[in-house]
C-alpha cells in the first residue's frame, strides 16, 4: 500500500488560503496511510491540526502530525532518556522537549534551537556557555527563513548559526532534508521508504531529503518554488514535478488509482 508523507505549508495551504486541489487530494488519500510533516518547530501539533481541521484538510483525524520539534524530542529521548536541555525557540519546541526531557539553565546535555522567540544576548550567552562546557548543539531544522503571511521570519538554521559561531560546533540537524523527521513519519505509519511518497514544495528540503532516503517524491510548484522556475541542477530530481496537486495521479501500477473528482 502506498503511503504519503505530506508537507503542509506551500502544499496544502499558504497562510489561511487552501491551495487549489488540496482538499480533493486529501479526500482521495483519506483511506491510505499518511502523515503530516513540518520543519516548523514553533507551534504544537495541536495548533497545526486545528488549522487543518478549520481549512477542511484533515481527511483522517487519526493521521500522525509530526513537527521538527516533536522529532527532535523523540530523537534526543532515544539517544539519552531523561536528557537535560536548554532550549531557545517557540512554545512548540519547549512543549515537545518538556514532555520527555528536563529543562536546565545550569547543566545541559543538549542546547536545542528552533524557530520563534527567545534568541537574545542573554540566551546566546547562556547557551554558548553550556556548549563550551560540553553540551551538544541541536537545531530542529536548517531553514534560513520561513514564510509568515506577508513577512519572512528567521528559520531554525538562521537562529542556530550564532550558537555555532560562538561554540565552534556544527549543529546536529533534525528536520528535512536530514533523515530524522522522515523516519519519525515512517515509524508512525509503519512503512518503508520504498512504500512512501513524499509530497513537498521545496526542492532543497522536502524533495532532496526524500530522494536520498529512497522514497518517491512529488514536487508541487505551489509554494516558494513556482511554475517555470528552473529545477536546481545540483539537487536530485523528484519522481514527479507538477504545477499543483490537480495535475497528479498515482500511476495505476502502484495500487488503485486515486480519484480526485
Ligand atoms: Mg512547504
Amino acid at each position: 500500500m502506498t503511503a504519503f508523507l505530506l508537507d503542509m505549508d506551500g502544499v496544502l495551504y499558504r497562510g489561511d488560503r487552501v491551495i487549489d486541489g488540496a482538499r480533493e487530494f486529501m479526500a482521495a488519500i483519506a483511506d491510505r496511510p499518511h502523515a503530516f510533516l513540518t520543519n516548523n518547530s514553533s507551534l504544537t501539533p495541536a495548533t497545526f491540526r486545528a488549522r487543518l481541521q478549520r481549512l477542511g484538510l484533515l481527511a483522517d483525524p487519526r493521521a500522525p502530525l509530526i513537527t521538527s520539534a516533536i522529532a527532535t524530542a523523540e530523537h534526543l529521548h532515544r539517544a539519552q532518556p531523561g536528557f537535560r536541555y536548554f532550549a531557545v525557540g517557540g512554545h512548540g519546541l519547549h512543549a515537545a522537549l518538556n514532555a520527555v526531557g528536563k529543562p536546565s539553565d545550569e547543566q545541559a546535555d543538549y542546547v536545542v534551537i528552533g524557530e520563534g522567540d527567545g534568541l537574545d544576548y542573554q540566551s546566546l550567552t547562556r547557551g554558548g556557555n553550556l556548549l563550551l562546557a560540553g553540551a551538544r548543539l541541536v537545531a530542529t531544522n536548517p531553514d534560513a527563513n520561513v514564510d509568515d503571511g506577508s513577512r519572512v521570519l528567521p528559520g531554525g538554521g538562521a537562529l542556530a548559526a550564532p550558537f555555532e559561531v560562538m561554540s565552534g560546533q556544527k549543529a546536529l540537524v533534525i528536520g528535512k532534508p536530514e533523515p530524522a523527521l522522515y523516519e519519525a513519519g515512517m515509524r508512525a505509519l509503519g512503512v518503508t521508504p520504498e512504500e512512501t511518497i513524499m509530497v513537498g514544495d521545496r526542492p532543497d528540503t522536502d524533495i532532496a531529503g526524500a530522494v536520498c532516503l529512497g522514497m518517491r517524491a512529488l514536487l508541487v510548484r505551489t509554494g516558494r518554488f513556482r511554475p517555470g522556475d528552473t529545477y536546481p541542477a545540483d539537487l536530485p530530481p523528484p519522481t514527479w514535478d507538477v504545477n499543483d496537486l490537480r495535475d497528479w495521479s498515482l500511476p495505476a501500477s502502484q495500487g488503485a488509482p486515486l480519484t480526485t473528482t
